[in-house]
């Protein structure tokens, strides 16, 4: 039976599999495997990482076109904008598909830091709005208002009352003594009394880091009217959380915004136009029906929104809102796809072939041997429990010194034989002693990656993404699967998981490239990556396709090679350098003939990057 790794549940689409392989649902359908071999063969080994804009594009499309339809259909008056969270990815080849792809829709960045900013108002087209949240300080501040006088349309959200003091000083630096006074518009975040559900909910409710309560809320409002800059309130945010898996607190948390941005509104805040309902829109990364996390579709979710602000505005009698959202890892995740080469199977010792039987062996490994070759559906399950009986007095005659190394490995090998035999035996039970068993011989996958870097949520937040070979997908996968990273970092593993369990091939790495997918990679895992063992952030390439529907690659960055990521870490380079060819030259244990030939051979390893190298399958 053909394994598609839960492709309907979590795939939207995207992907589909094309006899064996998995293709790209789009244009002239390329398999993942020919793109990856393609790239490959230029050069670039170790895991690539694919960023597909079309896939961006689909998600800017889904957004606006389900926010167009609800509008029309409740017959909403407000306008719908957009900006991309920029914490949810930073990265170059990101950004820039993403400002390209944007411009027939009201969508800019938006920029929870100083460094941010400065991609917001220098990438972000003028018009399109930007949005900035966060802690601030006067520097930041001043950046916006610099954004404001060279014509942008940003909005400072202020998390606390001393950012509205900070505001209030530097508009009188900035627009005294001047015709022209220009200053960004200001957003007040909200403290929530609701708050969002899961392993997000932090950044809603009481307790949450952000926002301003009711009381600061009044507090500001006054303050704003006082130094004649109300008609610069514009906003009022709040987001409860990121990867919302239910609806009904966003409902909550919308009925207690709007009814907040109402008040205000009769209050005299007649600039007040606008609720930014932040971001949170979920992502699907379950591969098992049993565990899928969300609860609503985007059709859902834009209904609820322009419903409840119409109902809120139409009893309170104001006008209705634009919207704002903010939603990164809806627009972001489905975009990048890691492919890492499996580099060997571990359990590999355990075949017949690695036997090492005696003339005349112990007795129990005699009858070890009998087992393994007398098992069948009907004694399975006997010799199975007795095989284990044995390994128990084998180990014990080990440690007690009755029988030898050789004997030792005899035993692991033809326990472990037997527990894969009698699995296949009675792969029609489905008992728990068998799924317990099926659990001690998984088979350990050591993948060129490290999940450090390219998963770090896995590591951080228990986030499982999707995976699944690339080929191979007209074969029975027969392994039950852990993944190991080539960090020297036990973590670094992703474990066989029987709630959501991941069987791959039995494949002979030496004979047959075999290349694992890590799918919806493309929100947080970047930035959040970490260098940890000094693996860096992998090749990427950006994937496009051409008029005629072939694919073609756009930008390929290869992954920072040595002396890069020394540099990075503030190493002096030179005297690295320089202490490497000191001991080779001072060396006597070189002939001096040589040298040079080592030094050189040394200054090509720095210059390439940490990820393995080595294991190309050569085709049999
Ligand atoms: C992180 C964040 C977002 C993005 O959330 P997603 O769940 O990725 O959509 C939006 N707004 C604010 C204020 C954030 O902090």
């Amino acid at each position: 039976m053909r394994d598609d790794y839960g492709l309907s549940i979590w795939g939207n689409n995207n992907f589909m599999v094309d006899n064996s392989n998995i293709a790209i649902n789009y244009k002239n359908n390329p398999t993942l495997l020919e793109i990856t071999k393609n790239i490959r063969t230029k050069g670039y080994k170790g895991p690539i990482l694919m960023r597909f804009p079309h896939l961006i594009k689909k998600q800017l499309k889904l957004l606006f076109s389900e926010f167009k339809r609800a509008s029309s259909e409740f017959n909403y008056k407000g306008a719908f904008k957009a900006v991309f969270p920029l914490k949810v990815n930073q990265y170059p080849n990101f950004i820039n598909e993403i400002v390209k792809l944007s411009t027939n829709y009201d969508y800019g960045l938006e920029a929870g830091s100083k460094a941010e900013l400065i991609i917001a108002i220098a990438k972000t087209p003028i018009g399109a709005p930007i949005t900035v949240n966060g802690f601030k300080d006067k520097e930041m501040i001043s950046l916006s208002f610099i954004a404001a006088k060279a014509g942008h349309d940003i909005t400072v959200t202020i998390e606390g009352l001393n950012e509205l003091e900070t505001i209030l000083e530097v508009n009188r630096e900035f627009n005294t003594n001047n015709s022209s006074s220009i200053s960004p518009k200001i957003g007040m975040r909200i403290r929530m009394h609701s708050s969002g559900i899961g392993a997000w909910a932090k950044s809603g409710g009481y307790s949450s880091k952000f926002g301003l309560t009711s009381t600061e809320l009044l507090e500001a409002y006054d303050l704003l009217d006082k130094e004649g800059l109300i008609d610069r309130f514009y906003m009022i945010h709040f987001h409860i959380g990121s990867q919302m898996e239910e609806i009904g607190p966003l409902k909550k948390a919308l009925r207690e915004a709007g009814n907040i941005y109402a008040d205000l509104k009769k209050r005299g805040a007649n600039s007040l136009s606008a609720i930014n309902i932040g971001g949170g829109l979920a992502v699907e990364y379950s591969q098992v029906q049993k565990n899928k996390t969300r609860n609503y579709s985007i059709k859902e979710f834009a209904n609820d929104v322009i419903y409840l602000m119409q109902e809120i505005s139409k009893n309170k009698g104001v006008d209705e809102p634009d919207i704002y959202t903010e939603s990164g890892r809806f627009i972001a995740a489905n975009h990048a796809v890691l492919i890492a080469p499996v580099l060997e199977l571990f359990s590999q010792e355990y075949h017949e072939k690695s036997l090492r039987l005696k003339s005349k062996n112990p007795p129990l490994i005699e009858e070890l041997y009998d087992l393994y070759r007398a098992i069948n559906k009907q004694n399975a399950r006997e010799y199975l429990h007795d095989a284990i009986d044995h390994l128990d007095s084998l180990l014990t005659l080990f440690d007690l010194g009755y029988i030898d190394l050789e004997d030792r490995s005899n035993t692991e090998i033809l326990v472990n034989l037997i527990i894969k035999k009698s699995i296949n035996l009675l792969s029609k039970e489905d008992s728990d002693e068998l799924k317990r068993l099926q659990d001690k011989i998984q088979e350990k996958y050591l993948v060129n990656f490290s999940m450090f870097q390219s998963m770090p949520d896995f590591w951080g937040l228990g986030q499982e993404f999707p995976i699944m070979p690339i080929s191979n997908l007209d074969k029975k996968p027969t392994q039950a699967a852990s993944i190991w990273d080539i960090t020297c970092d036990s973590d670094g593993e992703i474990p066989y998981n029987t709630n959501s369990p991941l069987k791959l091939h039995d494949i002979d790495v030496q004979k047959e490239e075999y290349f694992l997918a890590f799918f919806l990679t493309g929100a947080y895992q970047e930035v959040l990556g970490m260098k940890h063992n000094l693996f860096t952030h992998p090749t990427e390439v950006v994937i496009k396709f051409d008029n005629n529907g072939d694919y073609y690659f756009d930008s390929i960055i290869e992954a920072q090679n040595l002396i890069d990521v020394l540099d990075d870490l503030d190493y002096d380079i030179d005297e690295i350098k320089r202490n490497l060819n000191t001991i080779i030259e001072k060396s006597n244990l070189i002939d001096n003939s040589q040298k040079s030939y080592i030094i050189e051979k040394l200054h090509l390893y720095l210059s390439e990057n940490s990820y393995l190298k080595t294991i190309q399958a050569t085709k049999v």
